[in-house]
C-alpha cells in the first residue's frame, strides 16, 4: 500500500499534470490548441512551476516555455529535456505535459540534493505539437532546430486567423523567430519523456520503455473507378464493383503490414460513390498511412501495397490510381542517449524494453538540432488522444527516477 509520504516525485508530477488541466478552452472537457488563451495560461502556470524549481525562465517568442538551470561550466553543450503543453481537441491530460512536467520535477529534485549539473540545463515546454489548429507541422520545436518556416505565419486556423495574428495576441513575436534558432554545437542532446500511446508496455507488464526510432510516415491518396450499375439487374460476374475492390485492396494492405515487424498501415477514409443502397459502386476514395521505424522497410512496403492493389485491380477491371503526398522519414534515437536511459531503466530494477514510436513528437523536429532519445511511459490501455488518458502515480515516479538518474550522468 502506498501512503502519502510515499512517491514524492511521482505525487509532484501528479499534482502539477492536475494543475495544467484546469487550462483549457472549452468547458468540460480539456482543449489547448497552440496560441489559445487556455495555452497562455498554462504557459504562465508553466513559467511558474519552473521558477518555483529553481531555473531561470521565460516564453519566447513562439510562445514557448524555456527554463535553465546554469552549470558549473556555463559555455559546456547544455542538455535539453521537453515535450509539449498543447492538447488535440477532447485531450487527456498527459500527454505533453507529463514531459514538461518530468522536466521540471526532475531539475527541481537537482536543485534541492544541492547538486550543481557540470553543464546548463534547459527545460522546454513546447506549444505546436499536435498541429491542430494550424496548418504547420511541429513549428515551435522546429525553430529550435532552425527549421521553422515563415510560410507558417500565414496558415489559418478554421476560424480564418492567421497564425501570425494569434501569436501577437499570445503575446509572441513574429520578428523574434530567426532567433530561437540554436547553435548545434550548444547543445549535448535532448531529452523527451512521453506516455506510449499504444499497448505494448502494459502487455510487457513494464512501465517505462526506450524508444529506438521515431516511425516514418508515407501518406497516399488512392481512387478506384469502376463502373455504377442496378445492384438488382447486373450479374455478379459482369460487374466493375469499385468498393468490392477496394475491400480486397484494404485485405492487401492489412497483410502486407502484418507480415513484416514494426509496420503498420492504415487505410482510414474511404468514400464511396454514389453511395446508394441499391447502386453498385462506381469510385471509392481512400487513404493509406504507412509508417515504420526503417525508411526502407517502409518503401518496399508501400511498392508491395501499389504492386498487389494494381494486380487486384487488373483481375476485376477497375481502374487503381495512387498519389503520395506526404513522406516523413524515420527519426532513429541517439544510441549514446539511449544507452544513458537504459542503465538508468536497469538502476531502477526494471528489465529495458526498447520499442519504436508510432506517433510523432517534438523529438522529430530536435533530432535536427543534437542527438535526441525518448522514455515512453506505461499509460492505461494504451490509450491516448482521449479523456480516458490515464497512467498511475508509481508510473509517474519510476519515469522521474529514471529521468532523473539518466541526466545525472549526461550532465556530470
Ligand atoms: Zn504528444
Amino acid at each position: 500500500m502506498t501512503h502519502q509520504t510515499d512517491l514524492p516525485l511521482g505525487r509532484r508530477v501528479m499534482a502539477m499534470i492536475e494543475d495544467l488541466a484546469r487550462h483549457t478552452d472549452e468547458v468540460g472537457r480539456l482543449t489547448r490548441l497552440y496560441l489559445s488563451p487556455s495555452h497562455r495560461a498554462a504557459a504562465d502556470a508553466t513559467l511558474a512551476f519552473m521558477r518555483e524549481a529553481g531555473l531561470s525562465a521565460h516564453i519566447d517568442a513562439l510562445g514557448s516555455v524555456v527554463g535553465r538551470l546554469e552549470g558549473t561550466h556555463p559555455d559546456a553543450p547544455a542538455l535539453l529535456i521537453g515535450s509539449h503543453i498543447d492538447t488535440v481537441v477532447d485531450a487527456g491530460r498527459y500527454d505533453g505535459n507529463l514531459g514538461v512536467v518530468l522536466g521540471i520535477v526532475v531539475v527541481g529534485a537537482l536543485k534541492a540534493a544541492g547538486i550543481t549539473p557540470a553543464c546548463p540545463i534547459e527545460v522546454v515546454a513546447f506549444g505546436d505539437e499536435e498541429n491542430v489548429r494550424f496548418p504547420t507541422n511541429l513549428s515551435t520545436s522546429h525553430a529550435l532546430a532552425g527549421q521553422f518556416d515563415p510560410a507558417w505565419l500565414d496558415g489559418m486556423d478554421a476560424d480564418g486567423t492567421s497564425l501570425r495574428d494569434a501569436l501577437i495576441a499570445f503575446g509572441g513575436d513574429p520578428l523574434g523567430i530567426a532567433a530561437l534558432a540554436r547553435a548545434p554545437a550548444r547543445y549535448r542532446g535532448y531529452l523527451e519523456v512521453h506516455i506510449e500511446q499504444g499497448p505494448q508496455l502494459e502487455a510487457a507488464d513494464l512501465p517505462v520503455g526506450i524508444v529506438s526510432a521515431i516511425n516514418g510516415i508515407t501518406r497516399a491518396r488512392a481512387h478506384v473507378i469502376g463502373e455504377a450499375g442496378h445492384a438488382g439487374t447486373v450479374p455478379m460476374t459482369m460487374r466493375r464493383d469499385a468498393l468490392a475492390a477496394v475491400a480486397e485492396m484494404i485485405g492487401i494492405v492489412e497483410r502486407a503490414s502484418s507480415t513484416r515487424t514494426d509496420t503498420v498501415a492504415t487505410v482510414g477514409v474511404a468514400q464511396v460513390q454514389p453511395g446508394a443502397i441499391n447502386v453498385i459502386p462506381a469510385r471509392v476514395d481512400f487513404t493509406l498511412d504507412a509508417r515504420s521505424p526503417d525508411d526502407a522497410v517502409r518503401r518496399a512496403l508501400v511498392q508491395d501495397i501499389v504492386t498487389e492493389c494494381e494486380a487486384a485491380a487488373r483481375r476485376r477491371g477497375v481502374s487503381f490510381t495512387i498519389e503520395p503526398f506526404m513522406e516523413s522519414p524515420a527519426t532513429p534515437m541517439d544510441k549514446h542517449l539511449a544507452e544513458h536511459l537504459e542503465e538508468a531503466v536497469r538502476n531502477a530494477g526494471i528489465a529495458p524494453m526498447h520499442l519504436a514510436s508510432g506517433a510523432g513528437h517534438d523529438a522529430v523536429a530536435m533530432a535536427g538540432l543534437c542527438p535526441s532519445a525518448m522514455l515512453f511511459v506505461r499509460c492505461k490501455g494504451g490509450i491516448s488522444h482521449n479523456p480516458a488518458e490515464s497512467i498511475t502515480v508509481e508510473d509517474a515516479d519510476v519515469a522521474a527516477r529514471v529521468l532523473l538518474d539518466a541526466v545525472r550522468r549526461i550532465v556530470a
